[in-house]
């Protein structure tokens, strides 16, 4: 398992172009014994691997996406492999191979006490970018799961009652005319400059959204030379926000603004919404049962070659980074934890009503199933996410033990589901409770597909 994970690490694919690591797991799950249905949901890198025909079916859950300009040795300063390359600065490489390994044991375990369902591990490209996950609950693939179970490397081992936020993203093309920008500036229409004042008028916008909203964009596309009034422009936005309805009021304010700008500057809009996520549902009688069996598994002991390196990292972290980064947690007693190296606890399961401020395509699933993503310690205490030192410590002693952890817990969990009909009764009657009259629509359309040539394609 530890062997898979590095080679995963090794490989640091990005989104959707996650073959050899994709392959690495259906091939592992294929060898012992499960059907794997490779390319699912329009997606090469996406597959589901199968063991057992009847209910319940539980559902376990594996991410393999790197992050791009991540690159990253095995050290704890900030040292690339090759500058630029991506890294997995998420642990994606842990994501996947601890879901993997459950998924494995929880086989072994049905065999050898014959119980009764099915087990099913779920291959997830492009959590970090495309949402893998939206595409193959849009197309059915977790319709008749009974629960479902995904493990996170983080720096606490925790199964949390937060939701995330719900997010859309789209690109507003702008379409103008070029021009000499010095001989003729009267005859061309600037698409970049439609672009800024769209930006402008979203970062006044900024005041008069709620206070958990997130807008963040980046220019994908301003111009050829400064001697040419450019006739294209495009930018890229994503749209936070705790719940559908609240992101749908403010993506269609973004959307008056950037009109509003075409129509300042003269030039045509067209806008393209290429993905979104939902909130996560959180579910307390899983989230209860994780920390019961990290509790009887018991946290990983930690070499003193692992406290070194872990104490190295910790010296690239300032304590105003690492105090905020606990105080963002919620968690209850935060502050005992500032003087902590490692998390060595496993607190109860808190932040009911909270919102975190990121968002993961595990949101969709947890509409569709009761549905726990909970975290094991792998990195020490502050690390920021998406960093250098993410990428690091998910490829070291750290990571391995924690995988390990995460994998016994996670089957652990899986098997007292399996085991308990009444648990998953009772994990579904809470799951319908906290939906209520809410419904969910796939925040993408039909027509909509992966964008496979994503890292090909040239700009307009
Ligand atoms: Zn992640």
């Amino acid at each position: 398992m530890i062997e898979l994970s590095d080679k995963i690490w090794e490989l640091a694919e990005l989104g959707l172009i996650e073959f050899s690591s994709s392959k690495l797991l259906a091939d592992e799950l294929e060898k012992h014994g499960f059907k794997v249905e490779r390319g699912i949901a329009g997606m090469p890198t996406a597959f589901v691997a199968a063991w057992g025909e009847t209910k319940p079916v539980l559902g376990i859950m594996g991410e393999y996406d790197a992050l791009p300009g991540l690159s990253q040795r095995r050290e704890p300063r900030k040292t690339p492999v090759e500058p630029g390359k991506p890294g997995h600065g998420c642990g994606h490489n842990i994501h996947g191979t601890s879901g993997m390994a459950a998924a494995i044991a929880v086989k072994m375990a049905m065999e050898k006490y014959g119980l009764k369902g099915t087990v099913r591990f779920y291959g997830c490209p492009a959590e970090e970018n495309f949402s893998g996950k939206v595409f193959m609950v849009r197309d059915g693939y977790f319709d008749d799961v009974d629960a479902a179970l995904s493990h996170h490397p983080g720096s606490m081992n925790a199964a949390t009652l937060k939701s995330c936020l719900a997010v859309s993203s789209a690109k507003f093309s702008f379409y103008g005319k070029a021009s000499h920008a010095g001989g003729s500036p009267d005859q061309g229409r600037s698409a970049l400059d439609a672009v800024e004042l769209m930006n402008v008028g979203v970062n006044f916008l900024r005041e008069h959204v709620i206070q958990d909203a997130r807008i963040h964009y980046i220019v994908e596309k301003g111009g050829e030379q400064p001697n040419i009034v450019p006739a294209y422009a495009r930018s890229w936005y994503y749209i936070r926000a705790p719940e559908r309805d609240q992101l749908e009021y403010i993506y269609n304010w973004v959307l008056d603004i950037a009109k509003g700008a075409a129509t300042m500057t003269r030039t045509e809009l067209k806008h393209e919404l290429i993905g979104g996520l939902h909130n996560l549902v959180p579910n307390r009688t899983i989230a209860e049962l994780v920390v019961r069996n990290m509790r009887e598994i018991g946290p990983p002991e930690w070499s003193d070659q692992e406290r070194e390196f872990a104490e190295e990292i910790a010296k690239s972290i300032t304590p105003e980074m690492k105090i905020e980064e606990l105080r963002k947690s919620k968690r209850p007693g935060w502050e005992k934890l500032v003087d902590k190296l490692i998390d060595d606890e496993i607190p109860d399961p808190w932040g009911g009503g909270e919102v975190s401020h990121g968002s993961t395509d595990v949101g969709d699933v947890s509409w569709q199933t009761p549905t726990v993503e909970f975290t094991t310690a792998t990195w020490v205490l502050g690390t920021p996410g998406h960093s250098w030192q993410g990428v690091a410590q998910s490829g070291v002693g750290l990571g391995h033990k924690s995988l390990i952890f995460a994998a016994k817990v996670m089957a652990g969990t899986a098997i007292d589901l399996l085991m308990g009909e009444d648990l998953i009764e009772k994990a579904k009657k809470e799951h319908g409770q906290r939906i209520g009259k809410r419904e969910y629509r796939p925040p993408i359309s039909v027509g909509v597909n992966p964008p496979l040539d994503i890292w090909s394609k040239p700009g307009e």
